[in-house]
């Protein structure tokens, strides 16, 4: 078998909250059921590779944001056409802000994104912090979220899940995320695949797909991380 190519973008600039963990999720979902991978880290300067199966980046501050907008700019053309070749992504708050056209911060700076995902994100008065739970087509999905910008997605566009506790983009409309293709952005840190099997089995799934290879996943036994995710939806906001 091919082995899936896994890339992390900024592991070090962008890793609030532990959103690196999401890669060694990736890694030991696959591990368990005798999966090849290989993993690439993408850094300032460095190439983001053509073979990428999934990408994944994390969340950062407003500073972490600026500090990488020139070199994430540059990277636009390759992230554009692995979004069209059906690569699967997950990024988490700070990057998830950047594949959308501007983030605006509470200085009234603004940080230029990819405007490859319809939406665009203001900071406006109070953070939003707190675990959060959000349907996505069905499954349950937990996490930890605590941003500035209110995140707001063009008409039509779709979110990855509907907010049953907490945020999500914005204040008022209990949408979170957004799904485009094989792109996920959300809001959720914890890092979000630790609790959530099924959905880091999704991305898994879909980069197999995407790679010819057969996206029909071995059952693990998932009941520890059923539970943590039980325990931490049960947890005050
Ligand atoms: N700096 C951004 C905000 O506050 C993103 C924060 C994050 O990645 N948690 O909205």
């Amino acid at each position: 078998m091919k082995p899936l190519h896994i890339v992390h973008l900024y592991p070090r600039e962008m890793n609030l909250y532990g959103d690196t963990g999401n890669r060694l999720i990736l890694e030991k979902r696959m591990e368990w059921r005798g999966l090849q991978y290989k993993v690439t880290l993408v850094s300032v300067e460095d190439e983001i590779p053509h073979s990428a199966d999934i990408l994944i980046g994390g969340g950062g501050q407003d500073a972490s944001q600026g500090s990488i907008e020139s070199d994430f700019l540059k990277k636009k053309q390759v992230m554009q056409k692995l979004v069209d070749s059906g690569t699967v992504m997950l990024m988490v708050c700070g990057m998830y802000q950047l594949m959308g056209r501007r983030f605006v911060t509470s200085e009234g700076v603004e940080i230029e994104g990819l405007d490859i995902l319809p939406l665009e994100t203001r900071a406006e008065s109070g953070r939003l912090i707190g675990n959060i739970t959000v349907d996505v087509d069905g499954i349950t999905v937990v996490g930890y979220e605590n941003h500035s910008g209110r995140t707001y997605l063009d008409p039509g566009a779709m979110p990855l899940g509907t907010v049953i506790r907490g945020k999500g983009n914005n204040d008022s409309e209990m949408k979170e995320g957004c799904r485009f293709g094989n792109v996920f952005g959300t809001y959720m840190h914890g890092p979000v695949l630790a609790k959530n099997p099924e959905f880091a089995d999704l991305l898994i799934s879909l980069a197999l797909k995407k790679s010819g290879l057969n996206p029909v996943l071995k059952q693990l036994d998932d009941s520890l991380e059923l539970r943590a995710q039980e325990i931490a939806s049960q947890r005050p906001r």
